[in-house]
């Protein structure tokens, strides 16, 4: 189940041609099932969804969790909900709790950069990929990132 409002602007897509991708790698391209209009069928994932008795459920257009999913990697306002749900603001490198935490792909996302569309990772746009940071340690790890430009990072000293 989202955390989020479920947005009127998602509808608006429905039955719309697929775009082309921008090659944004922050904004990953939607599935063709996400433009087209069969109800009953997940917009996320395409499989069918079944009501309690296992019938199809022609009124529903999303599985609970893959609009969860879909959020997340759209959405950064669940994004934010998620990880508060999860860490509650504390920071996964030092521990402390900061108002002003901040949300982090613990494997960056630009490592996703110029990567075509069939060969993206989707790992990286989990939510087990993101991570509570303070502001300190944010700071910290965004410029080791650009220090380490190119050579491997080890992320694990980030988890
Ligand atoms: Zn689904
Ligand atoms: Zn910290």
């Amino acid at each position: 189940m989202p955390l989020s409002r479920w947005s009127s602007r998602h509808k608006k897509t429905f039955g719309k041609k697929k775009e082309k991708w921008d090659g944004n790698f922050r904004l990953p391209p939607k599935p063709d099932s996400y433009y087209t209009q069969t109800k009953g069928h997940c917009r996320w994932c395409s499989m069918i969804i079944l009501k309690e008795d296992d019938t199809i459920n022609t009124r529903k257009s999303w599985h609970e969790d893959c609009a969860t999913e879909y959020l997340l990697i759209y959405h950064s306002g669940e994004q934010r909900a998620q990880l508060w749900n999860r860490d509650k603001g504390k920071c996964n490198h030092c521990g402390r709790e900061d108002m002003k935490w901040q949300a982090d792909h613990v494997k960056p996302l630009v490592e996703q950069k110029g990567v075509k569309e069939k060969d993206l990772d989707w790992s990286y746009y989990s939510l087990d990929n993101l991570q509570t940071l303070c502001k300190k340690c944010h700071r910290k790890k965004t410029n080791s990132e650009v220090k380490l430009k190119g050579k491997k990072v080890n992320y694990k000293k980030w988890r």
